[in-house]
């Protein structure tokens, strides 16, 4: 029993200004844009490591600030005019985090909204009447599934939906995002997602795809667009969870992949870069920390030694970034220091501080009370009970010619 206080009070530690600093990039003696950029970064993040406050989730800041943004939008957000399903998801999505539902009749509001974006041909536009795409059928879906009411679930058309996902499958196994449009991993990804979670799934319908998708893999070790695109981490997080929903995680090259993501984490700052030489961004505590859990479970069922009750990244690290450099005083989630906050910067910092907490040994920094947030899936990124809810209606029904 002791060993495990003792093991829980060191992993428990947080570092001290000191070792932080210790942590500066080496520029050896040559400063580029790039490490002068860098430079700018640390000196603004020390300066908020030196504060040395207690890391405190200001979980009420955020709620009052996302259920606002379910009808008040900033002009900031007049671009996103063709992504209205991923505010959506966004939104309920990180309230769901924080552990806040919403009240009915506002779930229904949003659900109606939701079912006009279907297109007749299946799949979901950015907005009613606009074009299917993949990844807006992605986060339409994930949004139903967040709110997860019967009403929500029946607004799927999953006849049309399969019919949808067919039509965009090359004969490569490759996923264009939307009819005549561009090809990339994400559309891999959002495609065998949503297919998994409707129970609309059939192999036909991903015929090639993780052999296209094990062609991404790149010298680095994580995932580019395309096969022979740059690693970045938010195609490696779509390759490879994508690979893990085809139980095909055999076809990637597991030690490579491995070491390039625990290297895309920053030593000084705690959070992830996306891609080599880059800065460090809140968004990539999913995108590059949602892989770790996956990585796990692979290297659980392959290696009978391998017993880890942490993940394979420093998770006091990656928390201490987001509560202390990436909140904004009045809510919502900043990508790094100095920047505006956005919803989607909210969602995926919050995504990642779930994952950073909820390794098989639960690690919390701060207080238990004020920062535990709720556990996602990996997978979907969705909380736990979403996806059970989803799989269990969705799955009692038959799967559509
Ligand atoms: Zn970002």
């Amino acid at each position: 029993m002791w060993n495990s206080v003792f093991d829980e009070l060191d992993r428990a530690h947080v570092r001290s200004y000191n070792e932080v600093l210790e942590q500066r990039q080496d520029e050896e003696a040559h400063q580029t844009a790039t490490s002068k950029e860098q430079s700018l970064v640390e000196d603004c993040i020390l300066k908020l490591y030196k504060l040395n406050g207690e890391p405190t989730l200001t979980r009420q800041k955020h709620i009052k600030l996302l259920i606002k943004s379910l009808t008040n939008l900033n002009e900031n957000c007049e671009s996103l005019d063709s992504s209205r399903p991923w505010l959506c998801y966004w939104i309920v999505h990180s309230l769901k985090i924080l552990g806040e539902s919403l009240d009915e009749d506002i779930y229904d509001r949003i659900v109606g909204f939701l079912a006009k974006c279907q297109s007749p041909e299946g799949g979901f536009g950015g907005g009613p009447g606009q074009f299917p795409h993949l990844a807006s059928t992605y986060a339409a879906i994930n949004a139903l599934c967040t709110i997860g009411t019967r009403r929500a679930y029946q607004v799927i058309d999953r006849k049309s939906l399969a019919r949808f996902l067919s039509s965009l499958h090359a004969g490569d196994g490759s996923f264009s995002l939307h009819l005549e449009g561009e090809v990339d991993i994400r559309g891999g990804y959002c495609a065998i997602a949503v297919a998994k979670l409707t129970n609309v799934y059939t192999p036909e319908m991903f015929k090639g795809t993780e052999s296209w998708i094990s062609k991404c893999q790149t010298w680095e070790g994580g995932f580019g667009g395309c096969p022979g695109m740059e690693a970045h981490g938010g195609y490696t997080y779509c390759g490879f969870a994508g690979l893990v929903l085809l139980g095909k995680t055999d076809l990637c090259h597991l030690k490579s992949l491995l070491r390039w993501i625990v290297n895309k984490q920053m030593r000084l700052e705690g959070g992830f870069e996306g891609r080599t030489n880059k800065l460090v961004d809140a968004c990539y505590s999913f995108w590059q920390g949602g892989a770790l859990p996956l990585i796990n479970a692979v290297l659980t069922k392959q290696e009978t030694v391998f017993n880890s009750n942490y993940w394979l990244f420093n998770q006091e690290a990656l928390q201490e970034y987001l509560l202390i450099c990436c909140q904004h005083p009045h809510g919502g989630f900043l990508d790094k220091p100095k920047k505006c906050w956005d919803i989607y910067h909210t969602c995926y910092a919050l995504s990642g501080l779930s994952i950073a907490q909820h390794s098989p040994k639960p690690l919390i920094i701060g207080s238990r009370n004020l920062n535990l947030v709720e556990v996602v899936h990996p997978v979907y990124n969705l909380v736990l009970p979403s996806v059970e809810n989803a799989l269990k209606y969705f799955n009692s029904l038959p799967i559509p010619d």
